[in-house]
Order: structure tokens, then sequence, then C-alpha cells
């Protein structure tokens, strides 16, 4: 099975609930086990200021889903969840699942990335996912902990509830 690691979001209609239907829709994923989520963390909005903050979190899983079968997958999450595109980029939404790594692979093609193009620039990547993989590196990067000082200004705060109410 190859590690992925998954990053969630969510900055409407009750965030903190909707990232706890996805990790527990992507628990129940065909061919793929849930392995350790980070905490919650509250994040300011980027791109439109003028909208709610967001949720994110990181989730890694050992899959045997190929990366474009995952990315289809965790479409369907965000579908049955009541994603809607109305905006374009860094608009709200209910829930975005994004594929931030899958195993060692590079892929380039034109509706999937890995590594996703911006993970590096985001706190809300960066921090969760040290939290579970502090050792982490990034094909074609490397060790992800060297690129926690460019976003340290980024705001950011840890949940103290995160997955249970
Ligand atoms: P964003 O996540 O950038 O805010 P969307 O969730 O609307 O925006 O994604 C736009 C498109 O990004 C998707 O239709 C998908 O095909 C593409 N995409 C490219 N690389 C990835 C990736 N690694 N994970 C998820 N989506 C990706
Ligand atoms: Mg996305």
């Amino acid at each position: 099975m190859n590690t992925a690691y998954i990053a969630l979001g969510s900055n409407l209609d009750h965030p903190l609930r909707q990232l706890r239907q996805a990790r527990s829709a992507i628990s129940d994923l065909r061919l793929t086990e849930l392995l350790r989520c980070s905490s919650v963390y509250q994040t300011d909005p980027l791109g439109y200021a003028d909208q709610p903050d967001f949720y994110n979190a990181v989730c890694a899983v050992a899959t045997d889903l190929s990366p474009q079968a995952l990315l289809s997958a965790l479409q369907g999450i965000e579908h049955a969840q009541g994603r809607e595109r109305l905006h374009g980029k860094n608009e709200p939404r209910t829930l975005d699942l994004d594929i931030l790594l899958y195993a060692d692979q590079v892929v380039k093609q034109p509706d999937l990335v890995i590594p996703h193009a911006h993970m590096l620039e985001r706190a809300f990547v960066i921090i969760p996912l040290l939290e579970i993989a502090p050792d982490l590196i990034v094909p074609g990067a490397g060790p992800l902990q060297g690129y926690l000082k460019s976003v340290k200004n980024q705001g950011i705060r840890k949940l103290q509830k995160s997955w249970r109410g």
C-alpha cells in the first residue's frame, strides 16, 4: 500500500462537523486505511479576507487506490458534503480535500499535481503535516521541516477539541 497525505479544509456550515464527517468518509474509502490525523487548526482566510476562518487538518492514509482514483474518491466526498463552486480559488467552501503527497511519486497531469502545488507556502498544511510526519521529505523539495520558517507569520491556532466534541 502507498502512504498518502490528504489536506482537509472547511469554512462554511459548521466547519468542524464537516471535517469530522470527511475524516469518517475517508476512513470508509475502499482499498484505503486511515493511519492518523493531525489536530484541527483554525486559520485566517487567504484570498477573500471577508469570509469566515478556515478549519484545516491533515490525515495520512495507506491506500491501494491510484492517485487518480484517490482524487476521484475525494471529490466524491466533497460533492456528498455539498460543496458548490461559485467564485473560484480560495472561495468559502463546505469542504476541500487535496492530495498533498502520494508515496514518493511526482504527478504532473492537467487535473492532478503531486506534491500539491501550494503546499509549501501554507502554514495550515506545513504545521499539521509536521505534527503527524516530522521527518517528512517532500519529493523535489527536501525536508518539510525546512519550510516552517517561511510561513511563521501566517495566523494559525491549534484547537483543543479536534476530532471528538
Ligand atoms: P483549491 O483546492 O486549489 O482551492 P479546488 O479544490 O477547486 O481548488 O481544486 C481545483 C482542481 O485542482 C481540482 O479540480 C483538481 O483536479 C485539481 N488538483 C490538482 N492537483 C490536485 C491535488 N493534488 N489534490 C486535489 N486537487 C488537485
Ligand atoms: Mg481542492
